[in-house]
């Protein structure tokens, strides 16, 4: 099973009136790409605010990462041409070959969409694996 969204709450102040409202963030997978996205709604003065980007502020990311955990990308094999997938975990992460085989059970860490974003790229290179919800106890 995947998700291809996940969701948490952070409380700030309303940049209108100064009341306590709630900062609703959203991470999402579109296809290829993973945008974050805010919104806020002041129950005081009644302002909606939304915003959007492509990595997430480090609040956003926080709170996310409280509210479901921290996944990394666990690849259990590279399937019937390693070298493609090598590449794209070349191209992608920056590891080359040896130190990529290295770490194939922890290839990255952070949100679960965002892994599950990265997983299917390299499944698409013919790799099988999972993302992994990493043990905040074992690190
Ligand atoms: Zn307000």
């Amino acid at each position: 099973m995947s998700v291809t969204r996940e969701t948490a709450t952070t409380s700030a102040r309303c940049s209108e009136c100064g009341a306590d409202v709630i900062v609703r963030h959203t991470v999402a997978r579109r296809v290829d790409d993973i945008r974050w996205s805010a919104s806020v709604h002041c129950l005081a003065c009644g302002l909606r605010q939304e915003s959007d980007d492509d990595v997430g502020d480090l609040e956003a990311r926080a709170a996310v990462l409280a509210a479901h955990g921290e996944w990394t990308v666990a690849l259990t094999s590279l399937g019937p041409r390693p070298i493609w997938v090598l590449r794209a975990i070349r191209d992608i992460l920056g590891f080359w070959p040896a130190a990529a085989r290295a770490r194939l059970d922890r290839l990255a860490h952070g949100t679960r969409v965002e892994m599950e974003a990265l997983l299917a790229k390299f499944v698409a290179e013919g790799a099988r694996g999972a993302c992994v919800r990493v043990d905040p106890g074992a690190r």
